[in-house]
């Protein structure tokens, strides 16, 4: 993991993951520059967390801040959110310090996706955050949202009483939780439409499409392939897609003894491999299409497969990535 972000270009045909300095990056960027809209000076794509449930090191659980005009959204919380938020801040995008997380939208209640609201909820007010959080998502977000509240009683009186530090700015844990119940429009400001598709997951799922001043970007969380998310994109400037490789799925030991064959059932329902990814998106046909929340063997095996499958531009997310 890198402690800066990095400035990705939408006219970057592939990211090679394998530069191992500053200088060397530059170059594998530079040569693979295409030529391309100038980078936006707007809108920023921050991948917080690329990872899978797999606690991964270097690969935060599933979380992207869209920010515009200094004000963040965020999708997703997965484990580990508010620090890569941090780290991003350190790096220079002031709008990801903690307390100034107040808005984010979960696009399905599975936990590798929600772990992190908790951390989500109390550190940046135990940081100071003076405002309730707002978040969007499916049913069941509001119960979730009162379990955990309640879950840390025990804190929030003791953070809230005479002896309290929080207890002038009592409203920085509260939440308000929103469920968004239909796809359509669910969220609007001076700086973003974010409007709500119906995804293909084992529950009621959502993906988010974000219409900026400078740009549209789509983001799927997890899915099979709906022709929602083609919808919701149609010459988008970036489609933020999960994905996984065949080899990965044919390898993958089933976890805690479950039968033979229970992961590949459920992934075939509701996730999405490569060759589907690349058909979708030589539909949706994005600028930039960003892989996230992916599985693969190595690196290189999901960057050789996609390129066999498909011709537009593409990189893999890595955490505090930047677009
Ligand atoms: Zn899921
Ligand atoms: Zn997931």
């Amino acid at each position: 993991m890198r402690s800066t972000p990095s400035f990705g270009s939408a006219g970057v045909k592939i990211l090679t993951t394998g530069c191992l300095t500053l200088v060397a990056c530059a170059a594998v960027i530079a040569a693979q520059q295409q030529p391309a809209r100038p980078a936006t000076a707007g809108s920023k794509i921050v991948l917080l967390g690329t990872g899978t449930p797999a606690p991964t090191p270097d690969r935060s659980g599933p979380a992207t801040a869209i920010v515009v005009n200094d004000t963040a959204y965020l999708v997703d919380f997965g484990p580990g959110v508010v620090r890569r938020a941090s780290a991003a801040a350190a790096g220079g995008i002031a709008a990801l310090q903690p307390t100034r997380l107040q808005r984010a939208f979960v696009t399905h209640l599975h936990s590798d996706h929600t772990v992190g609201y908790a951390d989500l909820i109390f550190t940046p007010w135990t940081l100071g955050r003076r405002m309730p959080l707002e978040v969007y998502g499916p049913r069941g977000i509001a119960a979730m949202t009162s379990h955990l509240i309640e879950a840390y009683r025990v804190d929030i009186d003791t953070r809230t009483n005479a002896d309290g530090n929080q207890r002038t700015f009592p409203d920085g844990h509260k939440v308000n939780a929103h469920e968004i119940g239909a796809a359509g429009v669910v969220y609007k400001d001076a700086n973003v439409t974010v409007t709500a598709f119906a995804t293909k997951h084992a529950m009621e799922s959502y993906g988010y499409r974000f219409d900026t001043p400078d740009r549209s970007i789509v983001i799927s969380g997890d899915t099979n392939p709906a022709q929602s998310t083609i919808d919701a994109c149609r010459g988008c400037d970036v489609l933020i897609h999960e994905v996984h490789t065949e080899a990965w799925l044919a390898a993958r030991p089933e976890a805690g003894g479950a039968p033979p064959g229970t992961f590949r059932r459920f992934s075939e329902k509701y996730h999405t491999t490569v060759p589907q990814l690349a058909e979708l998106a030589s539909q949706a046909k994005p600028r930039l299409l960003i892989l996230y929340h992916y599985n693969s063997l190595t690196p290189d095996e999901l960057q050789t497969e996609m390129m066999k499958h498909y011709a537009g531009h593409f990189v893999i997310g890595r955490d505090l990535d930047a677009y």
